[in-house]
């Protein structure tokens, strides 16, 4: 990767230059790839799986572990590619891009193989107990996978690696902004000895992830805002590709009156602020009992005081920089809105101009009310919008006005309460006493409802999604015409309505007469 000044490199229509968000500077440059191309990497790839699935699981699970090697080795080189395009802090590129890979790779490598195991599936109805039914986990065949910025490296890498070790192949088309972290997952896999054909990447901006939408996958993994996951389950809806839609988010911050405030404001200045405010999980709305108001927000101004902006790379920034000036203007647009309407301005505001152009001030809103779209609209960026709460009920039902549901988290010293409230929350995930991590949890499914999105990644469920249920049936008597078969008349009819009595009749008696009844017809009745 060259490092140039960004105006030695003019974007054309067949390459792309990304840009270091914190510097502007030209870090390198993408080929854009065109609807011919990723029909050929889609080609490829489905030949190579064919190969893959026939795979065993336990050499599957080598190439992964010998990825999970050279990844623990090679961390630090992956996190500068990370920060380096995507601006966050080099400590969030380790600790929420390669750890939550690293950690993912155990949970695929510890429960895949007993995952794709073949499932007997018993039958309770006595009729059907002379048959065997067992559930096969079938790969897709090519998943495609369409990735957003501000995850660079954890999001197609997780995804990627339950779609491989599933037995399938992937085409991959990262974020125009930040395609050198997918690169880094192809080259270390590469290493590991993957085939190379099994997991391709298509360079290129929302039209080359169009072509892979329109291209012969199987099964499409999406994440990124709700605007472009619309017109994907359209397009998708018109050919009948499944598809996972991981989409934006609007969490809230409930912090009840019985809460920690120093714990909960260090949480809420962490959650709101970390990778800029720039995580689908980020803390997007606060609400903070009346009791604690106060105090909740001078902690949270304090703390936000000693936080330190700038280039991610270097190892005392704790708040990098925005991706592009697109989103910061959107940021901006909410705080004078805010502003405008009533709310308080702590913390922050503007543009930090002074850091670069893509650098927004860490800002913190009072009072802010739901008729504001700083409490309506995914922010985006590193804003906490703070308004008070009465009742617990008034809480909740604020929680839950609005149109997404990604995740939430709940604040109290009182556990079995936290969850009680978690509980009354429409949302894919909540949290009791945390915000984020559970995205660093590999058992748990991610993902979210209402707009937020369909389906989900991580996890059990992750593993779910990479794999199309085939229910295979064996009968146990295979020269035995079944009873249902033709040949009706008034037997049959005799038969059935006994038979459902025996399973079904609330009494006794009748149950006992349904079973004579079943069996004089079976003895009398022949199928034909
Ligand atoms: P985006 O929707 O602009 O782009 C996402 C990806 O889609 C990019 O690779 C882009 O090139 C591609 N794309 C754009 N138009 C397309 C089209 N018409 N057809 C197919 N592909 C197209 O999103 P973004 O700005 O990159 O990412 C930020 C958004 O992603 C936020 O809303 C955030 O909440 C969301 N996100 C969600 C999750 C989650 O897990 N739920 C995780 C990370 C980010």
């Amino acid at each position: 990767m060259n490092t140039v000044s960004a105006a030695a490199i003019p974007r054309s229509s067949s390459e792309i230059a990304v840009t270091n968000p914190a510097t502007q500077q030209v870090i390198g440059t993408v080929p854009v790839a065109g609807a011919q191309q990723v029909a050929e990497a889609v080609a490829r790839a489905r030949a190579a799986q064919v190969r893959w699935a026939a795979t065993p699981i336990k050499d599957r699970v080598a190439v992964l572990k010998r990825f999970q090697k050279l990844l623990c080795e090679q961390q630090d080189k992956v996190a500068e590619v990370v920060t380096r395009e995507a601006g966050k802090p080099v400590a969030e590129a380790l600790s929420t891009e390669v750890l939550v890979v690293l950690d993912g790779i155990k949970f695929l490598v510890d429960n895949a193989p007993e995952f794709l195991l073949p499932e007997r599936v018993p039958h309770a109805n006595p009729i059907m107990k002379l048959k065997q039914g067992t559930l096969l986990r079938q790969p897709y065949g090519v998943i495609g996978i369409i990735s957003p910025w501000n995850y660079p490296f954890s999001l197609p890498s997780v995804q990627t690696l339950t779609a491989l070790i599933t037995g399938n192949a992937v085409v991959l088309k990262p974020s125009e902004f930040t395609p050198f972290s997918s690169l880094e997952l192809q080259r270390l896999l590469r290493e590991a000895g993957l085939d190379p054909e099994l997991m391709q990447i298509v360079t290129g901006e929302g039209a080359t992830g169009g072509a892979l939408l329109d291209s012969n996958i199987d099964k499409l993994i999406f994440t990124g805002s709700v605007a472009t996951g619309k017109k994907v389950a359209i397009a998708a809806a018109a050919r009948l590709l499944p598809v996972v839609l991981e989409l934006g988010g609007k969490d809230p911050m409930i912090v009840l009156e019985d809460a920690d405030v120093d714990v909960a404001s260090s949480a809420a200045v962490w959650g709101a602020f970390m990778n800029s405010g720039q995580t689908c999980l980020s803390v997007e709305r606060c609400y903070v009992h009346e009791s604690i108001y106060e105090p909740f927000l001078q902690a949270c101004v304090a703390k936000t005081a000693k936080l330190k902006q700038g280039n991610g790379s270097d190892p005392s920034t704790d708040i990098g920089p925005m991706i592009h000036e697109r989103q910061l203007r959107t940021v901006q647009n909410h705080v004078d809105d805010a502003i405008a309407n009533g709310a308080r301005l702590l913390a922050g505001g503007k543009a930090a101009t002074q850091l670069g152009p893509c650098f927004f001030a860490p800002t913190i809103l009072a009072d802010v009310t739901h008729s504001m779209s700083v409490m309506r609209e995914e922010t985006f960026g590193p804003v906490l919008p703070v308004c008070s709460f009465r009742s617990e009920e008034q809480a909740i039902a604020m929680a839950n006005d609005s149109e997404f549901g990604l995740a939430a988290s709940v604040w109290t010293r009182n556990r079995s309460r936290g969850e009680i409230v978690a509980d009354r929350i429409n949302a894919g995930t909540v949290m009791v006493n945390d915000v984020i991590a559970c995205f660093g949890i590999s058992e748990a499914p991610h993902g979210g409802v209402k707009a937020s999105g369909i389906g989900r990644t991580h996890g059990t469920f992750g593993l779910e999604e990479m794999v199309w249920p085939k229910y295979v049936d064996s009968d146990l008597l295979p020269r035995m015409k079944k009873l249902w078969w033709y040949g009706y008349g008034p037997t049959f009819r005799h038969q059935m309505t006994g038979f459902m009595n025996l399973l079904f009749a609330p009494h006794l008696t009748k149950k006992l007469s349904g079973a004579l009844k079943s069996t004089q017809s079976f003895l009398k009745r022949r199928p034909l």
